[in-house]
């Protein structure tokens, strides 16, 4: 059963002090222990939702407000670096996981020129160039009853729109490199995130 939680309870704005300063034990070439401290609490950290599902990311800080209220399991750690309260010692999260399941209205992807480049990886669906100048076409041409679907459009290299012409795929015998449809919204969490670090990946259906 999935209780619904209001995102704003969820996320509190309470503040609680945690030592801003991160510990790590490394060791050196000769295999000494050595402790780095350095300052980390804005570090992003990956939001899974309780069925693992990507929902966002948040500061280290918030990750960790979200672990003390017992809101959120830790999924992956950063290492052997771990956090100090006055009282306890928390593990450097990376990865994160709501205890409850949480209702996220995900704002719905407009069906546009950009977003479909985007969701196609800015590469030709025919030859899977990505330098030459892109276009959106019409898999089933419009003039044959084709639609502006996410099921129907694609990105295409000029040079592959124009040898295309009025023709289906399979008229002009081009093979399109994957079915297109539409996308989920991982995908644009991933254009936002930009920079995805090791441990999200298997959490970002991209291994
Ligand atoms: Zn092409």
């Amino acid at each position: 059963m999935h209780s619904k939680i209001p995102f704003v309870s969820y996320f509190p704005s309470r503040r609680i002090a945690f030592s801003t300063t991160l510990a790590q034990i490394r060791h050196d070439s000769a295999g000494r222990q050595e402790t780095a401290v350095y300052l980390s609490l804005n570090s992003k950290v990956l939001i899974l939702n309780q069925s693992y599902e990507p929902i966002s990311v948040c500061s280290t800080k918030k990750a960790l407000l979200l672990l003390f209220l017992t809101k959120a399991e830790i999924v992956e750690g950063r290492g052997a670096s771990v956090v100090r309260t006055v009282r306890e010692c928390y593990p450097f999260p990376s990865v994160i996981r709501l205890s409850a399941y949480l209702r996220v209205p995900f704002r719905k992807i407009e069906l546009s020129r950009k977003n479909i480049l985007r969701r196609d990886g800015f590469r030709c669906q025919y030859c899977g160039a990505n330098q030459s100048p892109l276009t959106v076409d019409h898999i089933i041409p419009r003039s044959r009853g084709g639609n502006d679907t996410w099921e129907n459009l694609t990105c295409a290299c000029v040079k592959c729109n124009n040898k295309k012409g009025n023709r289906t795929p399979d008229e002009a015998s081009m093979r399109l490199t994957g079915v297109p449809k539409k996308p989920h919204h991982v995908l644009f969490l991933k254009h936002y995130l930009g920079k995805v670090e090791e441990t999200w990946r298997p959490y970002l259906f991209m291994d």
